[in-house]
């Protein structure tokens, strides 16, 4: 998708084109993404500018739910869930192998101060809201059987429903090549640093500076009829600019890692924290189970987030809650990481309590969209696009955000696969790579799993190659997963990545050894167990 030369060419476009942009998004997460989709599916000259790597912020960190999120109806957000649901049904409809349906139990625990009839009523609302049934109670027999991990818990019995999780990372990507498959332009590592003012004080552009490790100090001004903030949990730094008061809370959430043979579950489970009865979520994803997360005000965005060691007690004490038998410590913790949720603050004492609805500004013309979910990118993308018509013209009616390729979950398209391939794995090429995905399964030497995972090597090769990939961490965080599946971050591996990456990536031995330590110290810092 993106060649080697890629960010050199980008910039020079950004730096030479002497006609104006119809729109700049600032930030390249899955809301940014999915507006530079929309905006280029409407026939707008775009540019998005990410200023660390592509979902670097909160899209590579979330539990990776597509989701209504029960917690909330619960809670009484009765709207983000309506919302919520119906944009997953959508995405599930549009992009199998990339937006999967997952069974989930809820188990009801003895000290549970819920009624379990409450869960039910909210199931059945929750159910409502997508118009569909596929909720049923479990009898403790049914649970222990479906989640054999639970027994000795408090576990009396509960509930089986379905929801649907993704890759995010993958997932902002996969609306970034849709993007720049319809004309967008995105670049990653370009900060806007400055917002450009006309005389009345109207936003008319951004000054951006490319901070790419390696790249040469370079900085521009960039001109736009709009200017769309999409930078999450950052949105408020550039609306202070403008003189406007901060208006986010940032609640941090993080997640404990653990190999599927430690705690294997067949499907997700949904359970209380027997100390504050928060809703934690233990879920299977690409061979390996999270368990999360925590909601903590989080003071800093300046470094990386990173567990912290009462957050890692926390989730531990869950864990050992609901799987009393499996006796697992801090030794079976594969990896950790830790997001910042951009919500909007109202002042609530306890921060699992703020509203997760998303909020949009129009200040002096720039249009800041911040807060919301993953689950419900493209309709915040459609709020903020809605906001910029007047400077932009009018969009086309809501479309697909992915191109169809004429296939769904029951039939992968027919293409000419390998037969080592099975149906999931094919589906899940499908999924994430779009019409690439026979290339990938082409690749001879590479189109076998990497040991423990359920990718394979020749997405390292092809993410390397053309998927924008500036830093090691870029490479093993966000684009194949491998920091967070496998033991001490991947580094085992280390030599095979290197074989099939270094050529790709044209790094010498220098670059590739400063490209490892670099890595393994962001890693020890922010995915690894507290020290
Ligand atoms: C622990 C956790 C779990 C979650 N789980 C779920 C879940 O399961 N399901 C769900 O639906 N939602 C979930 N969420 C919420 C979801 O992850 C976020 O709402 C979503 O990822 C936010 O995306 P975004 O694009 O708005 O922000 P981000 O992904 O943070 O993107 C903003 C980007 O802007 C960039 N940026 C900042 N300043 C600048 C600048 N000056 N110039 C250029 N770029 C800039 C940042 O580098 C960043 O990459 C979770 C969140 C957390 C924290």
């Amino acid at each position: 998708m993106w060649p080697r030369t890629y960010r050199d060419e980008v910039w020079s476009q950004i730096t030479t084109a002497n006609e104006r942009w119809d729109l700049i998004v600032v930030g390249g997460g899955i809301t940014g993404a999915a507006i530079l989709a929309e905006a280029a599916r409407s026939g707008k000259k775009a540019l998005l500018v990410e200023a660390q790597d592509f979902s670097a912020g909160t899209s590579s960190r979330s539990t990776k739910l597509v989701h209504g999120g029960l917690r909330y109806l619960r809670q009484g957000q009765v709207f983000v869930t309506r919302r919520s649901v119906k944009e997953r049904e959508r995405l599930l409809a549009e992009a199998p192998g990339l937006i999967d349906p997952i069974g989930f139990s809820l188990a009801v625990f003895s000290n549970d101060p819920m009624p379990r009839w409450m869960y039910g009523l909210g199931l059945a609302m929750y159910d409502a809201l997508a118009w569909k049934w596929a909720h049923e109670r479990q009898s403790k027999a049914q649970l222990l059987a479906r989640i054999p991990a639970l027994r000795g818990s408090t576990a009396v019995g509960g509930y089986r429903y379905v929801d649907a999780q993704t890759d995010d990372c993958r997932l902002v990507l996969r609306v970034l090549e849709e993007a720049t498959r319809q004309g967008g332009v995105a670049i990653n590592y370009v900060r806007a640093q400055r917002l450009l003012r006309t005389s009345d004080g109207t936003v008319r552009g951004v000054a951006v500076t490319d901070t790419a490790p390696f790249a040469p100090s370079r900085s521009a001004e960039i001109e736009a009829k709009v200017v769309i903030n999409a930078t999450g949990a950052w949105a408020d730094d550039l609306r202070v600019q403008l003189g406007q008061k901060s208006r986010l809370r940032k609640i941090r959430g993080s997640h404990l890692t653990f190999a599927s043979s430690r705690l294997p579950i067949s499907e997700a489970v949904s359970l209380v924290h027997p100390r504050d009865q928060r809703a934690i979520f233990a879920v299977p994803w690409e061979g390996v189970t999270i368990f999360g997360t925590t909601d903590v005000d989080h003071p800093s965005l300046d470094e990386e987030p990173a567990i912290s060691a009462s957050e890692f007690e926390y989730l531990l004490e869950a864990v050992h809650a609901a799987f009393p038998q499996l006796s697992l410590t801090e030794r079976d913790v594969l990896s950790t990481w830790s997001g910042v949720r951009p919500v909007i603050g109202t002042g609530k004492s306890n921060p699992s309590k703020e509203s997760r609805e998303h909020a949009l500004w129009k200040e002096s013309g720039l249009i800041t969209i911040s807060g919301g979910k993953l689950t419900t990118f493209a309709a915040m993308a459609r709020d903020a696009l809605i906001a910029a018509e007047t400077e932009i013209g009018a969009l086309k009616p809501r479309g697909p955000i992915f191109e169809p390729i004429g296939h769904d979950r029951d039939h992968p398209p027919q293409w000419d696969w390998p037969s080592a391939l099975n149906e999931a794995q094919r589906l899940r090429l499908v999924g994430r790579f779009g019409r690439d995905a026979t290339a990938l399964a082409a690749d001879s030497e590479l189109a076998t799993p990497i040991p423990h995972t359920v990718a394979l090597w020749s997405e390292v090769r092809r993410a390397a190659r053309s998927e924008a990939v500036v830093t090691l961490c870029d490479l093993l965080l966000r684009r194949v997963r491998l920091g967070i599946v496998l033991p001490n971050g991947g580094l085992d591996c280390i030599d095979e990545i290197k074989r099939i990456a270094q050529p790709e990536l044209g790094w010498d031995n220098a670059r590739w050894e400063h490209e490892v330590a670099q890595y393994n110290q962001i890693w020890l810092k922010a995915y690894s167990t507290p020290r």
